[in-house]
């Protein structure tokens, strides 16, 4: 049966110095003969210290390519799902078992597989196509799997006569069928993070900084997406920094954690996060980080390449999932 996540608040930490966790972490992989994998939505003290950085598209491959025998996933757990399913003989570890996703969540599999019940007794001939936050009870129920990497490519291999059920994000659902020219019938999920930013702040920042670009993650609704110059997931706003020369202010819609790596790559910009929707006594809250996946921290890295716990355990659904991921992705 499919794991329900639920939210609880982190433990406080006891204060380490970083870069001792940091050293004791680089002795632990060896040790253990792991190496650390690392979304670009987790804090960057993590990231730096990690063996590969990427979105899902690009980690999921990157974990084929692992000959240690064990991986930590510093990411949200459908991630460390997806990489034991493409790996199913190594380890894999999560530094935290509670890193779920609001977006997972909104689309829970035995509703899935209800609805798409319902619509075959309507008499619609579909295939459906996830986004690849889903868990890994939903992939098996999917003909496709998605990334915003690969999504307009995906699309295009789903036969021109059958309709497409998209789950679980509806933003990114009516962005993909607007780009794609496809009709979709679209699950009513949304992401947590995406979903909140505000249209006042972006248009104020847009004025406080004239000339600047916004960069938006197709996950945010479409009035944000109106508002955009560039509309991509986040290898494609690495490619586009990294293509502009010129010093240049951009307005970055998505998870704050994305600067990081997109300061690193192109460090002649200035990088402003779009800011969340503002509190009643004028603060703008820190909605735009991901609560899932700031449970990531070096002590939870360190502890997990320490004791080999939490891991995930292959589920028997697993199978099919490996199906869809591998014809989908790799
Ligand atoms: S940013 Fe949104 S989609 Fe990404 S892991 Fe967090 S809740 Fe899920």
């Amino acid at each position: 049966m499919p794991v329900t996540l639920t939210i609880q608040p982190a433990m406080p930490e006891v204060h380490e110095d970083p870069l001792d966790l940091m050293d004791e972490i680089e002795r632990l992989k060896v040790e253990k003969d792991a190496v650390l994998l690392a979304h670009f939505y987790v804090d960057g003290e993590i990231q730096d210290i990690a063996d590969f950085t990427g979105d899902s598209l690009k980690l999921a491959r990157d974990a084929v390519t692992v000959t240690k025998s064990t991986i930590v996933f510093a990411g949200v757990h459908f991630m460390a799902e997806s990489a034991k399913i493409l790996n199913p003989t190594k380890t894999v570890l999560i530094p935290d078992l509670l890193a779920g996703c609001s977006l997972a969540d909104s689309c829970p599999a035995d509703k899935l597989a209800a609805y798409q019940k319902q619509l075959r007794a309507e008499g619609h001939d579909f295939q459906t196509v996830a986004y690849i936050n889903t868990t890994a009870a939903v992939k098996s129920l999917c003909d496709w799997i998605v990334t915003s990497g690969n999504a307009r490519e995906i699309i295009e291999r789903v036969p021109a006569d059958k309709e497409i059920l998209f789950v679980p994000d509806q933003h990114l659902g009516r962005y993909l069928s607007e780009v794609t020219g496809r009709p979709m019938i679209l699950w009513p999920g949304s992401c947590m993070v995406h979903e909140i930013f505000s249209i006042q702040d972006l248009l104020r920042a847009k004025k406080n900084n004239p000339g600047s670009i916004v960069l938006a993650h197709p996950e945010c609704p479409k009035p944000i997406l109106d508002l955009s110059d560039i509309i991509g997931g986040t290898e494609r706003m690495r490619k586009y920094v990294a293509s502009v020369e010129k010093p240049t202010t951009f307005l970055v819609a998505t998870e704050a954690n994305m600067i990081h790596p997109l300061a690193k790559l192109a460090p002649q910009h200035t990088y402003i996060p779009v800011p969340g929707i503002m509190a009643s006594d004028g603060t703008t809250c820190a909605c735009n980080r991901c609560p899932h996946m700031a449970r990531n921290t070096l002590q939870k890295v360190r502890d997990c390449l320490k004791t080999g716990q939490p891991e995930i355990v292959w589920q028997p659904y697993f199978a099919d999932a490996r199906d869809v991921l591998t014809h989908s992705l790799l």
